[in-house]
């Protein structure tokens, strides 16, 4: 099977060909500008293939309601031009050729559960941690999905004492994401958090916040492994602080598992996005979407 796969980011698309086991043959970057000029190099690169489907994991919000007329577009960004592009309808129409369409998160979660960390389970849960918060299940084998795709980056959490940081999040202040992304150590903190290595206390905020977000997720979604990735989880120190918070806000309450196993780096390290984009195209291929 030749198989397409875009990861589709604010700042950059990754783009691959690929396969349904997860190999990657050739893999491209193509800077975000104006869909016009990012889309037409994007085609540009998989016009040389004899692709039978290509996935999409996107930035968002994004609308995946297949019943609704604006399936498969970018809804609400700030990015200029993105605003209610037709993601999905613009593949169709150069290929015609199934396309797999989802969020980023919801791809690396998937990439993660076939190829990764959670390879062999049916249920897990992947979180990015970087220039926004964002989280993809999976669940009972399959992407969570209701009205839409969850949001769970923009949950809100009890503030800690001390912390007098009003939140970055231009919708809801000191959600998560607000308090905890990267933007918002750098804001709060005045340096950007590669700066930030040696001040404990940047980091025991930041497992304060993400453990607690954690607690919610365990409490609502029960999944057998959280893969936590993105920027800021490149500190490595953050995971003893988070596991520390969680066994802390949980209290016995719930059964965890060994915390060092339980919640864990990408097993796919930067490939969890482009891979479980290659499977959302396997997914449309095969009509299991
Ligand atoms: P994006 O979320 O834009 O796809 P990243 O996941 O790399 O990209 O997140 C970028 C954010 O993560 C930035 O705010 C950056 O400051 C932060 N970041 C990146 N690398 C590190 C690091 N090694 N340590 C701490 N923060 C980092
Ligand atoms: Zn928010």
């Amino acid at each position: 099977m030749m198989l397409g796969a875009v990861e589709a980011g604010g700042t950059k698309f990754v783009c691959s060909v690929g396969d349904e086991t997860g190999k990657i043959i050739e893999r491209t970057q193509i800077s975000t500008t104006i869909p016009k000029e990012t889309m037409s190099k994007v085609i540009g690169f998989f016009k040389s293939y004899e692709l039978q489907a290509i996935g999409v994991g996107s930035f968002g919000p994004i609308n995946i309601n297949r019943e609704s007329a604006g399936y498969g577009s970018i809804t609400s960004t700030p990015k200029p031009g993105w605003q209610d592009y037709p993601i999905v309808k613009t593949l169709e129409k150069q290929f015609r050729i199934p396309i797999g369409f989802n969020t980023d998160v919801n791809a690396a979660a998937l990439g993660e559960a076939t190829h990764g960390a959670a390879k062999g389970l049916d249920s897990c849960l992947y979180i990015t941690i970087g220039t926004g918060i964002g989280a993809g299940a999976i669940v009972q084998g399959k992407l969570l999905q209701g009205l839409t795709h969850p949001e769970m980056g923009h949950i809100l959490v009890r503030r800690h004492p001390q912390d007098t940081y009003e939140g970055k999040c231009p919708y809801h202040k000191d959600c998560l994401e607000g308090l905890a992304s990267g933007p918002a150590i750098e804001e709060r903190w005045g340096a950007k958090g590669v700066d930030l290595v040696d001040r404990t206390e940047v980091w025991e905020l930041q497992a304060y916040y993400i453990a607690q977000a954690l607690m919610q997720f365990v409490l609502i979604l029960s999944p057998k492994k959280i893969i936590l990735g993105g920027g800021v989880m490149n500190q490595k120190q953050l995971f003893p602080s988070i596991y520390k918070y969680l066994k802390e806000f949980v209290a016995d309450y719930v059964y965890l598992p060994e915390l060092a196993d339980y919640i864990v780096s990408p097993g796919l390290g930067d490939h969890s996005g482009i891979t479980g984009s290659l499977m959302l195209a396997k997914q449309a291929l095969q009509g299991n979407i």
